[in-house]
């Protein structure tokens, strides 16, 4: 796991869990309930705070947070620092929260043109267009790496990462451990 070794491993004890997905698909969430019924040993160590197993809306004081996704839009940064404000460990989970991922592939066009292609249909029919409600969160120019924007302690790369990777990351944390990924667990793909 490339990580740059900062945090100091917690000691074993019930960890407090957070996760979120910014731009991402769930996919790496998926990944990690593939880790099965050891699920529920998993519950015996760890509680968890906002996160969609929860439907929690904000982040409180955490040992972990377990971040899935890049950075499209104004509400992913907003998320982001809060979950970094109130992490002591932050995981940037797959290659969405790593380097952009599939949501990147957009940074090589213009955001206007994305959108007046992805709407045109709407201008073809006289209506309104690109959505403008002030509820919606502005889209950034660029789809950005979380690490651009705050401090990652750890890194789990894949798309996603498999089940047991997550379990490794956990395990080796509760344990007190740094965490490291075994033979077969480092996936860029
Ligand atoms: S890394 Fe892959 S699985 Fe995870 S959110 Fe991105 S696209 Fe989905």
């Amino acid at each position: 796991m490339n990580a740059p070794m900062t945090a100091a491993p917690v000691a074993a004890k019930k960890l407090k869990v957070a996760t979120t997905s910014l731009a991402g698909c769930f996919g790496c969430h998926m990944s990690f309930l593939d880790i099965d019924e050891r699920i529920l040993k998993l519950l015996e160590l760890v509680e968890f705070d906002r996160s969609p197993l929860t439907d929690i809306k904000h982040c409180g004081p955490c040992d972990l947070g377990l971040i899935e996704g890049g950075l499209c839009n104004a509400e992913n940064v907003h998320v982001l620092r809060e979950f970094r404000k109130n992490c002591k460990i932050l995981v940037a989970v797959g290659a969405c929260a790593i380097n952009g991922g599939l949501p990147a592939q957009r940074n090589h066009l213009d955001l206007r043109d994305i959108l007046e292609e992805v709407y045109q249909t709407e201008y073809l029919l006289g209506r309104a267009g690109i959505p403008n409600d002030p509820e919606l969160p502005l889209p950034l120019n660029k789809v950005h790496p979380i690490h651009e924007v705050v401090k990652v302690d750890y890194f789990l790369p894949g798309c996603p990462p498999p089940a047991d990777a997550f379990w490794k990351l956990l395990t080796d944390l509760l344990a007190g451990r740094t965490p490291t990924l075994g033979h077969g667990l480092l996936h860029y793909d």
